[in-house]
């Protein structure tokens, strides 16, 4: 979606210019249709940008620490990504494996220290993120 959407939005682009001018000249005022269109499009690109924006409030790509410390991004270190998942440390010093879930959910789980992983938290595709129940 999001690498689609720079050629996605020329296209629309495109399209407003033209009915911008379109409607411009049946106006007879065609610089007029133009600010119309690129209006038009500053309107949506400022839409899409929100509405990537609410996601990543609405679900961040890390969840908080079990410790309840940690709670932004910047708080987990990427130790290393591998095919089963991302590596991450939080600043308590837990480590984290980020997993995919299905098609767009996402797991979470504690990095034991012998190795083995401990179910924590998981989403949805427009979940937030829950305590897994697995837990
Ligand atoms: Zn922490």
């Amino acid at each position: 979606m999001v690498g689609l959407f720079p050629i996605f939005a020329i296209g629309i682009l495109f399209i407003l210019f033209g009915l911008g001018y379109l409607v411009g000249r049946r106006y007879d005022h065609s610089l007029m249709g133009v600010i119309i269109g690129v209006g038009s499009f500053i309107l949506i690109l400022g839409g899409y940008v929100l509405v990537l924006f609410m996601e990543h409030c609405w679900q961040p790509m890390i969840p908080k620490c079990k410790n309840n410390k940690c709670r932004k991004d910047a708080d987990f270190e990427l130790l290393e990504i591998k095919s089963e998942g991302w590596y991450y440390q939080c600043r308590c010093g837990t480590k984290y494996l980020l997993k995919k879930r299905g098609q767009h959910g996402r797991q979470f789980m504690e990095l034991l220290s012998d190795g083995t992983t401990k179910p924590y938290m998981k989403h949805t595709r427009f979940g937030r993120w829950r305590p897994d129940s697995s837990l």
